[in-house]
């Protein structure tokens, strides 16, 4: 039956192979003019792709800072988790009085933090340093002076006081620092040198840091003595956002800090935060498809 078929399909005559012959070569010569068409448009659409690229950006009007490198922004509407998050810092530390004492609870706890450290501070205690990074927590950049005179003077004071800190850092850790920056007094646009502080974030971002303020604290540096009750206190009527970053300090004075934590922490596991380290926000932003992909998974 087949064999059949393929005789009625006409190889048993020479016309019809001369007509298949013929199709072939005229098939052939189509599609070898239609390659070199396509090649020709190819060309020219190249062209013009390349002009709209070789047309110079506008440079940026408003010289602030983009929120891209704000980690404290990026932190607090960070998406890729369902868990509330809590980044609890300690800035002007560290030292040999306050800082072992607060180490000592997070271990307790097993809770992992971000020391915001002064260079100054370091070099004074770099043990403690250490002990901080050994503890498994990460060291972040406080400047080295604190000191806001010198400090934000000028552009280039701010950015050699950063780098120094970040070189402390590596000196102690034996690793390439988490390029995060904690502006002494905060980084908002305001008092005297607000306006110094937004340039400053243009630089920083240049230079590939992050920086980040708090939305939560306990209010040990808001005056007076405050007693531990005071400061759990403080701490339950600013811990409103899903995700906060905690503001506190492990500087000489702040025994209070190191006597509350304990409460502290308690109370913010019971409203159902986790603690992570600032180089653990699960979204960034460029890796949002990743992170939306893998949750729908
Ligand atoms: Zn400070």
């Amino acid at each position: 039956m087949i064999q059949k078929l393929m005789k009625k399909g006409g190889i048993d005559d020479g016309k019809p192979r001369l007509f298949v012959l013929c199709a072939i070569v005229i098939l052939v010569l189509a599609i070898a003019c239609g390659v070199g068409g396509c090649r020709h448009e190819s060309g020219e659409t190249k062209a013009v792709d390349a002009t709209p690229e070789s047309t110079p950006r506008p440079a940026p009007k408003i010289p602030l800072a983009s929120s891209q490198n704000d980690l404290l922004k990026i932190a607090v509407e960070a998406k890729g988790s369902e868990s509330k998050i809590c980044y609890l810092t300690f800035d002007d530390g560290p030292t040999n009085t306050i800082t072992p004492a607060i180490l000592d609870v997070l271990k307790q706890y097993g809770v992992k933090a971000t020391f915001f450290m002064l260079g100054s501070m370091i070099e004074k205690n770099p043990d403690m340093a250490k002990r901080v990074f050994d503890e498994g927590h990460l060291l972040a950049n406080h400047t080295y002076s604190h000191d806001y005179h010198a400090l934000y003077a000028t552009g280039e004071s701010f950015m050699a006081e950063v780098k120094k800190v970040e070189e402390l850092i590596r000196k102690v850790t034996g690793e390439e620092p988490f390029k995060l920056v904690r502006f002494p007094g905060g980084g908002h646009n305001a008092g005297k040198y607000g306006e110094h502080k937004q340039r400053y974030k243009m630089l920083l971002q240049e230079n590939g840091y992050y920086f980040a303020d708090w939305n939560a604290l306990n209010g040990d540096a808001e005056g007076g003595n405050r007693s531990a009750d005071q400061l759990l206190a403080r701490m339950q009527e600013t811990a409103t956002q899903k995700n906060i970053v905690v503001l506190m300090h492990d500087a000489a004075a702040k025994r209070t800090t190191a006597d509350a934590l304990p409460a502290i922490i308690e109370y913010l596991r019971g409203q159902g935060y986790e603690f992570r380290r600032m180089d653990e926000i699960p979204y960034y932003p460029e890796v949002e498809e990743t992170v939306e992909t893998s949750m729908e998974l």
